[in-house]
């Protein structure tokens, strides 16, 4: 990148969760390929973050770049008002056979936020539906994350997510703690004491409770009890309140089940999934419900659901889906995922010995090292790129979602970095808390 490009984007272009006035540095990434970033100065980085768990099968793969170029040269973009296409009609017959058995009606979407959008939409249409008019509110968990629209927002952990900005406009919903048991502790009767409390006392208001599966990810990286996720499906199913399952981030595999919800062997009322629907190559999301729903939703008094965004069901988007729903159904994602579990439990979890090492946790493909210091983003990002890495930690978390074509060598290269990282007080701010 020359000069003037850099300046040009760090004056003009807004990245993710930045500042325009004091950005952090951004790397020219020029092209990608199965586990690689390759930068526009030649350098090559092993990448740890599948670009936000998107990428499973890698950058650049064959088979979905195919079904890009095929469906191009058909059509790459028609309304969805009143027409529709094969590729629509393909994925969303895949959507339903992958996903929990019930949910069968799919709003296909651009984004992940806009699926939670329309999730959260879809609950208070099916109560007033019902001409249930109290219940307007959203129960969901500290620390959660579920996308950064107003909607989507509001059922985020607020402070992480800075609500007090958007005070006097965004809705106040309700918030349970962080639950404490963990994915691999042994559950005590009681553990879920407070959710029952909470639900008993709001549930008159409460249109759907919504919660990120067993793992919540930018709150934390946490790993929380499948029971919990058991005792909401049965509290909301007494309560008559909806149950909606965010499985954006941990949909696909990541967790080592197809879905997160999966282990607690529930189906929610509706589902949201995103990020690796296209493996990475193209945007997409979907809001699946059960049938009931959606039927309840659209009775005589209100037939429509209100909202179609222009590109929804983008038939590239589409294409790119079907191609990646395929791989998923071959199901080398199964042992791929159990490789980088067992290599990261040999590898990765011995950190837990440093000193600057809080926890280190591991499920599916997903590892985690909380440590004991805020990192120093801006140094510590630098550092992983100059030894050929990419992994992008926040707060006091470093992890690693990789694409699950990760190889062994890439693997333990990625692994042992984030072990010497550690070993450099530049990369670390040190204020405890
Ligand atoms: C990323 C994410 C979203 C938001 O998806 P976008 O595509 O970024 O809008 C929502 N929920 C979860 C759990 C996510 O990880």
């Amino acid at each position: 990148m020359n000069i003037n490009e850099v300046n040009f984007d760090r004056y003009y272009i807004w990245h993710p969760y930045s500042s325009i006035t004091k950005p952090l540095k951004t790397y020219h990434v020029v092209s990608a390929k199965k586990c690689k970033l390759k930068l526009i100065n030649g350098k090559k980085l092993i990448d740890g973050m599948s670009s936000w768990w998107t990428v499973i099968h890698g950058y650049n793969h064959p088979k979905i770049n195919q079904a890009i170029i095929n469906q191009i040269k058909k059509v790459s973009h028609v309304m969805f008002g009143g027409i529709t296409h094969s590729p629509a009609i393909k994925l969303c017959k895949k959507i339903i056979k992958l996903t929990p058995k019930g949910l069968e009606c799919v709003f296909l979407s651009d984004s992940g936020s806009v699926s939670i959008e329309v999730a959260l939409k879809m609950a208070l249409h099916y109560w007033f539906s019902k001409n249930e008019r109290k219940k307007v509110k959203f129960l969901s968990l500290r620390g959660g994350y579920h996308g950064d629209t107003f909607g989507a927002l509001s059922v985020c952990d607020p402070k992480n997510s800075m609500h007090n900005i958007y005070q006097g406009y965004l809705p106040n919903q309700e918030f349970t703690n962080t639950f404490d048991r963990k994915f691999n502790e042994k559950w005590e009767s009681g553990d879920d004491l407070n959710l029952v409390k909470l639900i008993e006392k709001h549930h008159k208001k409460l249109a759907a409770v919504i919660i990120e599966p067993i793992v919540q990810g930018v709150g934390g990286m946490n790993f929380y009890h499948k029971q919990y996720l058991i005792s909401i499906k049965k509290l909301c199913k007494f309560y008559k309140i909806l149950l909606i399952v965010d499985e954006i981030a941990t949909g696909f595999g990541r967790t080592g089940k197809l879905f997160a919800c999966n282990y607690s062997k529930i189906t929610p009322d509706i589902l949201c999934i995103g990020k690796a629907l296209t493996g990475g190559a193209i945007t997409l999301a979907a809001t699946i419900t059960k049938r009931k729903v959606s039927e309840t939703i659209c009775n005589k008094k209100t037939p429509e659901f209100m909202h179609g965004p222009t590109f929804m069901a983008n038939p590239l988007s589409c294409a790119a889906s079907c191609a990646n729903l395929s791989l998923i159904e071959e199901g080398k994602w199964i042992q791929q995922v159990k490789f980088i579990y067992q290599e990261m439990c040999k590898y990765l979890y011995p950190l837990i010995e440093h000193s600057y090492v809080k926890d280190v946790r591991i499920l599916g493909a997903i590892g985690v090292v909380e440590t004991k210091f805020f990192v120093n983003l801006e140094n510590i990002q630098n550092w992983f790129v100059r030894h050929g890495a990419w992994i992008r930690p926040f707060r006091k978390l470093i992890y690693l979602i990789p694409p699950y074509i990760i190889s062994s060598y890439e693997l333990k290269f990625l692994i042992k970095l984030i072990s010497l990282s550690l070993n450099d007080d530049k990369n670390f701010l040190y204020i405890k808390n």
